[in-house]
C-alpha cells in the first residue's frame, strides 16, 4: 500500500486555490479534504463542517490550549485578523485509514506542519500572475471591503516571499492550464 500523503496547498488570497482544490477533489475521489477550523464568521454560502468548522474566538483558544491543532495561525492583519487551523482529528482519521489528505492553509501553517508533522508531506504553492491581477480579482469577487483588500494584498506580498520553500509551484496565469498542471502533478503521487 502507498504511504498516505498530507498535501498542502497554499496561495495568496484570490490566487485561485479554492477553484483548483475543488478540481482536484473531483478528479481524485479518493483524496480526502481536511476541513479547517476558523474564528471568522461564516460568509453567505459557507456550509458548517464542509467549508469550515466555525468556532468562536474563545472556543478556538481553548482548543489551542488542549493541543487539538496540528497547526494554526492568525491570518490577515488588521481588521480581518482571525484564527485558522487544522485539527489533528481532521487529518489523523484519514491517514490512519491509509488515505491521502489535502489541506488548504497559509504559509505560517505550512512551516508548522513541515516542522511538526512526522508523516509524508507534499507542498504546492499556487503562484498568481501578479499582485495587480490579485487586486482586480478581489475587487471583482466583492466579498471584501477596500480596506480588507489592501490588508490581503499586504499579506500576499509577504507570502510570495516564501513560495520557493514549497516542493512545487503551479503558475495560475491561465486557469485551464493550471488545472491541467496540478492534476498532472498529483497523478505522480496518487
Ligand atoms: P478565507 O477567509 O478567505 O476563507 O481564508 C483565508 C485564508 O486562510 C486562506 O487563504 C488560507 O490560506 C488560510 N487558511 C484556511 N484554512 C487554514 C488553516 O487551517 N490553517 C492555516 N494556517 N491557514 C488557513
Amino acid at each position: 500500500m502507498k504511504i498516505p500523503i498530507l498535501f498542502i496547498l497554499s496561495s495568496v488570497s484570490g490566487g485561485g486555490k479554492t477553484t483548483l482544490r475543488r478540481h482536484l477533489l473531483k478528479t481524485f475521489p479518493h483524496l480526502a479534504w481536511s476541513v479547517s477550523a476558523t474564528s471568522r464568521p461564516a460568509r453567505p454560502g459557507d456550509i458548517e463542517g464542509k467549508d469550515y468548522i466555525f468556532l468562536t474566538k474563545d472556543d478556538f483558544e481553548t482548543r489551542i490550549k488542549n493541543g487539538d491543532f496540528l497547526e494554526y495561525a492568525i491570518v490577515h492583519g488588521g481588521s480581518s485578523a482571525k484564527y485558522y487551523g487544522t485539527l489533528k482529528s481532521s487529518i489523523d482519521k484519514f491517514i490512519s485509514d491509509g488515505k491521502s489528505v489535502l489541506c488548504e492553509i497559509d504559509v505560517q501553517g505550512f512551516y508548522q506542519i513541515k516542522k511538526n508533522y512526522s508523516g509524508k508531506v507534499v507542498s504546492v504553492f499556487i503562484q498568481p500572475p501578479s499582485l495587480d491581477i490579485i487586486r482586480q480579482r478581489l475587487i471583482h469577487r466583492g466579498d471584501n471591503s477596500l480596506l480588507q483588500i489592501e490588508e490581503r494584498l499586504e499579506t500576499a506580498k509577504e507570502e510570495l516571499k516564501h513560495m520557493k520553500a514549497y516542493d512545487h509551484i503551479i503558475l495560475n496565469d491561465d486557469l485551464s492550464k493550471a488545472k491541467e498542471d496540478i492534476v498532472a502533478l498529483f497523478r505522480k503521487y496518487l
